[in-house]
């Protein structure tokens, strides 16, 4: 797949081309596509670099027909093509035409009424620190921990964390909820100075949002390696629990330190998400009553 007007300048402030974005995902290809491949996955494209309005995009463009996608219905009952990579050169093909985010389902297009996987997305209001977030999102892994739920952790590359569990498929988009808002609430409740489950901004001031949204039907979050179009050319990077305490912060990974940081590794900072099998069941029968 070629890229033309590799010169085109994506991010201005640090100069970085829709080549280098190119060649970012070409780096991370092996690491970045099992996060999105067949998953209906909607991007966000800058055609005219990130100083510009970009805009999310859902279904194929006209003169990207070979980038994968799937028919499926959507939550109003209308049936519609959706994005849906199939291997590199989607990849590529998106990047393209100005692709720099993908955002995917938690769900495979060829089983899209079961979540594999749940994302709290911890957002920080105003005055919380770096280290709060670390520490908010330690606490839930320990706390889902209890229930039986093992969770992973990921920067979103902006300004807060992801904890993602992986599930077993099988566990319905209803299930998802009732534990997510269960939980995200139970914490709430016994935090109110640390923790809040409600959407409202003007309450946010010096506490974490427990982002529990992502996990409906037809919702996406940012997908692991996927770049930022944000200040600094971040990257949302999955970490091992014990990287938290040495990271400083988002700005740690970036479109030039993710590709060393890759290289060096050891193993799968996630090891063992695709293969972990769990279930809602025992967490369900703890939380799903605080609805
Ligand atoms: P941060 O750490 O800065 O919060 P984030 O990726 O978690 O980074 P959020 O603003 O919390 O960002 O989440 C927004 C999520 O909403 C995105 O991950 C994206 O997948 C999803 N989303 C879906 N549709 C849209 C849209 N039209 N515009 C923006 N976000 C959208
Ligand atoms: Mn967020
Ligand atoms: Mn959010």
């Amino acid at each position: 797949m070629v890229v033309t007007h590799p010169e085109r300048v994506l991010y201005p402030e640090l100069g970085i081309t829709k080549g280098d974005v190119a060649e970012y995902y070409r780096a991370v290809m092996e690491w970045f596509l099992p996060g999105v491949v067949d998953r209906p996955t909607s991007v966000l494209r800058f055609p005219d670099g990130i100083g510009e309005q970009g805009f999310f995009q859902k279904h194929p463009m006209r003169g990207l027909s070979h980038a994968g996608h799937v028919r499926l219905r959507e939550e109003s009952g209308k049936w519609a093509e959706y994005l849906c990579p199939n291997d590199a050169s989607s990849v590529i093909g998106l990047v393209q035409f100005g692709t720099i985010e993908f955002h995917p389902w938690g769900a495979r297009a060829n089983s899209l009424e079961e979540p594999d996987y749940l994302v709290f997305d911890l957002d920080p209001g105003q005055g919380v620190s770096w280290r709060d977030i670390v520490d908010a999102a330690r606490q839930m892994k320990r706390r889902l921990g209890k229930v039986g739920l093992d969770s992973f952790v990921r920067t979103t590359g902006g300004k807060g964390l992801h904890v993602v569990l992986p599930l077993h498929a099988a566990c319905t988009w209803d299930d998802a909820k009732h534990f997510v808002q269960g939980f995200a609430r139970t914490l709430a409740n016994e935090q109110p100075d640390r923790f809040i489950a409600k959407a409202a901004m003007d309450e946010r001031g010096g506490k974490i949002f427990i982002d529990y949204l992502r996990n409906s039907r037809g919702a996406t979050s940012v997908a692991s390696y996927s770049l930022r179009a944000r200040a600094g050319a971040t990257v949302a990077t999955p970490l091992r629990w014990q990287d938290l305490a040495k990271c400083k912060g988002p700005g740690d990974f970036t479109i030039d330190t993710v590709p060393r940081r890759l290289a060096r590794l050891r193993g799968d900072p996630w090891e063992g998400f695709t293969t972990l099998r769990q279930d809602l069941k025992q967490a369900l029968h703890a939380y799903a009553e605080a609805d």
